[in-house]
This record gives structure tokens, C-alpha cells and sequence, in this order.
């Protein structure tokens, strides 16, 4: 069962609970008996660096158009 996390807005504490993930949006009472409580972004690890540096690709000759047949 997925873990959420959330923040009571009346004292600031933030607690977690395992609930179903269909359930993860419905309120949620911290541990003081407050119901003022906002959903937090889950804790789960998505993966942090994507490199999307990709190669530029190269256009190929070295410029000059004899050899290509262009000026022949
Ligand atoms: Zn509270």
C-alpha cells in the first residue's frame, strides 16, 4: 500500500499514511485530531538526472562542393 505524505495546516506537522491510492486525496486527519491537512508531493524517488544532451549531428563534408559533382 503506497505511503502519502501530508502537512497539517493548523500545528505544521507532517505525517504519513498508507492508504489505498484511491483514497490518497481524501482528508486526512493529523495525529493532533486536525483536520486542516494538505497533501504533499509523494516521496517516492523518480529518477533525478536526465542527461538530454544528445549529439548534435554532424553535416558531413567539409564544405567545398567539387568532389560532390556540382561543379563539374
Ligand atoms: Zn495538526
Amino acid at each position: 500500500m503506497p505511503r502519502y505524505e501530508y502537512r497539517c495546516r493548523s500545528c505544521g506537522d507532517t505525517f504519513e499514511l498508507s492508504r489505498p491510492m484511491a483514497e490518497s486525496s481524501a482528508p486526512a486527519a493529523c495525529p493532533a485530531g486536525h483536520d486542516d491537512t494538505v497533501k504533499l508531493l509523494s516521496t517516492v524517488a523518480v529518477g533525478g538526472s536526465a542527461s538530454a544532451s544528445a549529439p548534435a549531428p554532424s553535416s558531413g563534408g567539409g564544405g567545398g562542393c567539387c568532389g560532390g559533382g556540382c561543379c563539374g
